[in-house]
């Protein structure tokens, strides 16, 4: 049992806010902190065996291990048999349950619409020997392809396309046939979405994003259920020395205390915006998962608490967009998502993703809603001229 188990502060029952606040924290100790304060060690005191939970700064730290609590608290609420492992970014989580995983001859059925760093996954692994198998996210398109994988990878809802799938069902699909099932929840965090809940073998994300949600901190995590697995990736940790630094560690944790307060806020701004943004007749491919008449819409609300921060939308040409991002005061032209403060960027710029030269993602802060509304509109108008 965890530290923070143990000490019994979040029942199952709690709301998001308290477990929240609470995530993590270990049995408190008279004049010691709440959260205590950043272990800073290459190496630990090890007289004799070499047995014990803290031996040398690259297997462990007792830093990661609140942040570990902490999330699998939030990614899996009152279940058994949870192991969390932190890594230094978003991509060193994925990296070790794909490398970890999965051997030459293997087959792994990825993605072709979610994070653009995915081909360059697809190209190492193929180097490897591994069959890489890809399909849109969008219309669970990824079902057709799992006959004889060793591994499902979703990214749900896809970043920057905003397309979901139905994880239950895929989920359910792939293991009939033996493959183990990830899911990205980097876009919904864990308090608009629990892959593990819904049958995942993996929550995999970047802290990156809405996780730590301040824009300055590098981090990532594996949540999952089967411990041999989980030990194959904890080792792969140990091998790659893929780990963040103490000080990231205790700075994700500390923000985590704040994380239903950003998601609610964030989440119902991005909304508005996304309303706000259909009565514009220079803005096409309009997308957000919580707007009633989107794709994504029927099964975001099936599977998802919370439909997250950003919005994707098109503007006629790569000029309007550029204009666009160029006006903006209250919103930076900034790649990333999640942060309190909003960015949006013409996500044509990097030539990774399959999206029109006008089309932009908008990541939406923790501003005042009309605040940043009218910040928005008011850049398309001025864009316009
Ligand atoms: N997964 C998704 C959906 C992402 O958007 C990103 C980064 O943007 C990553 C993973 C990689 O995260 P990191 O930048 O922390 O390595």
């Amino acid at each position: 049992m965890s530290d923070s188990a143990a000490a019994g502060g979040i029942g199952r029952d709690a709301g998001d806010g308290t477990r929240a606040v609470r995530a993590g924290l270990p049995e408190p100790v008279k004049y010691e902190p709440t959260l205590p304060g950043p272990v800073f060690a290459a190496h630990f005191h090890l007289p004799g065996e070499a047995t014990g939970p803290y031996k040398y700064g690259r297997d462990e730290n007792p830093t990661w291990t609140h942040l570990e609590n902490a999330i699998g608290e939030l990614e899996a609420p009152g279940q058994d048999g949870v192991e969390t492992l932190v890594f230094a970014s978003g991509m060193a989580a994925i990296s070790s349950v794909l490398f970890s995983q999965l051997r030459a001859g293997d087959v792994a059925v990825l993605p072709d619409d979610g994070y653009q760093v995915l081909p360059l996954l697809r190209e190492q692994l193929t180097a490897f020997g591994i069959e890489v198998r890809t399909a849109p996210t969008g219309g669970d398109a990824q079902f057709d392809l799992l006959d004889g994988a060793k591994l499902l990878w979703m990214e749900t809802p896809s970043n920057p396309g905003l397309d979901v799938c139905d994880v239950r069902r895929l989920a359910e699909a792939a293991h009939a046939r033996g493959a183990l099932v990830a899911v990205d929840n980097t876009l919904a965090s864990p308090l608009g979405q629990r892959p593990l809940e819904l049958g995942a073998d993996f929550a995999v994300a970047s802290g990156t994003k809405q996780l730590t949600g301040h824009g300055d901190v590098l981090l990532g995590y594996v949540a999952g259920t089967d411990a041999s697995a989980m030990a194959a990736i904890r080792r792969w940790r140990k091998v790659v020395g893929a780990i963040p630094g103490p000080m990231e560690a205790w700075l994700a944790h500390r923000s985590i205390a704040t994380l239903q307060l950003r998601v609610d806020r964030q989440n119902a701004t991005a909304l508005t915006l996304a309303q706000a943004l259909r009565e514009r007749a220079d803005v096409t491919g309009l997308r957000y998962p919580g707007l009633p008449d989107d794709p994504s819409y029927k099964i975001a609300s099936q599977q998802m608490r919370r439909y997250g921060c950003v919005v994707s939308f098109t503007l006629p040409t790569r000029t309007r967009a550029e204009r666009f991002l160029d006006a903006l005061r209250l919103v930076d032209d900034a790649t990333s998502f999640g942060g309190v403060r909003s960015t949006a960027e013409r996500r044509g710029r990097w030539g990774g993703d399959a999206v029109p030269e006008g089309f932009v993602r908008l990541s939406v802060g923790a501003e005042d809603p009309e605040d940043l509304v009218a910040d928005v509109l008011r850049a398309l108008d001025e864009s316009a001229r």
